[in-house]
């Protein structure tokens, strides 16, 4: 059977990641977070001094520094879920924690950082058979996806969502911050110059405020027989 693309792209904290990675288990597929690639080139620019105390970017001084940054994933043996890793060191709590929720957006932002990661996504996709999530898959990085699906939900639903996973790895947050946060993320992602968050016209649109992962998970795999079967 032919392998497709698959890019699925959206607002923060949508559940993209538990519907693309289903999806890429159930259907033999490759799995790539974009969102942890570029949250860990932030971790690398919080390391290394490219953040001042009154947290403003040093731009400069990371794209002198980013011919250094090396970012991978290595399979979990136990779980065989995909882990980021920064210098060949797994940084899957790191990056996921608020420091580098608050800071990943303006990193992104910069076109040197998206030039390097967009490069690096479209190598590990150039066989096909991947599911690829983050905000300009379907626009920037895989304009020719045979599937581009677009998710969304209330920013309140997300918020939440992202409250309770991170309560439940015993951070100590409030809902008001991560509020705030996805709000914040959303407002930046889709104003920046280079790749924005916006919806491919030929893209699929999900909003799964008020669905259940299971109908979620049952409406994408719906999307993506067809996908498949269309270009058999
Ligand atoms: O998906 P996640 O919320 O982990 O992504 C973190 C941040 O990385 C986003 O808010 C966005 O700023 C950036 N990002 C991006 N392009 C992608 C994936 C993520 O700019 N393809």
């Amino acid at each position: 059977m032919k392998k497709i693309t698959v890019a699925i792209d959206g607002h923060s904290s949508c559940g993209k990641s538990t519907m693309a990675k289903k999806l890429a288990r159930e259907a033999g597929y490759i799995y790539v977070d974009t969102g942890a690639m570029y949250r860990a080139v932030t971790l690398f620019a919080i390391q290394n001094g490219c953040f001042a105390a009154d947290g403003s970017l040093d731009a400069a001084r990371l794209e002198s520094l980013m011919p250094g940054v090396s970012v991978s994933f290595r399979l979990d043996e136990e779980t065989g879920k995909p882990l980021a890793c920064l210098g060949g060191v797994v940084v899957e709590k790191e990056i996921r924690g608020m420091e580098v929720s608050n800071r990943v957006s303006p990193v992104a932002a910069l076109p040197f950082v998206r030039e390097a990661m967009t490069r690096q996504q479209q190598l590990m996709g150039k066989e096909k058979g991947i599911v690829m999530d983050g905000r300009d898959i379907g626009t920037a990085v895989f304009p020719n996806a045979e599937l581009k699906i677009f998710v969304t939900a209330s920013d309140e639903v997300r918020a939440r969502r992202r409250y309770d996973e991170l309560r439940a790895k015993g951070e100590e947050v409030e809902f008001e911050q991560i509020l705030a946060n996805v709000r914040e993320r959303d407002y930046i992602d889709s104003h920046r110059a280079v790749a924005p968050l916006r919806q491919a016209p030929d893209a699929l649109v999900l909003d799964n405020s008020n669905m259940t992962i299971e109908e979620q998970d049952a409406w994408l795999w719906k999307a993506f027989q067809k996908a498949v079967n269309t270009i058999q």
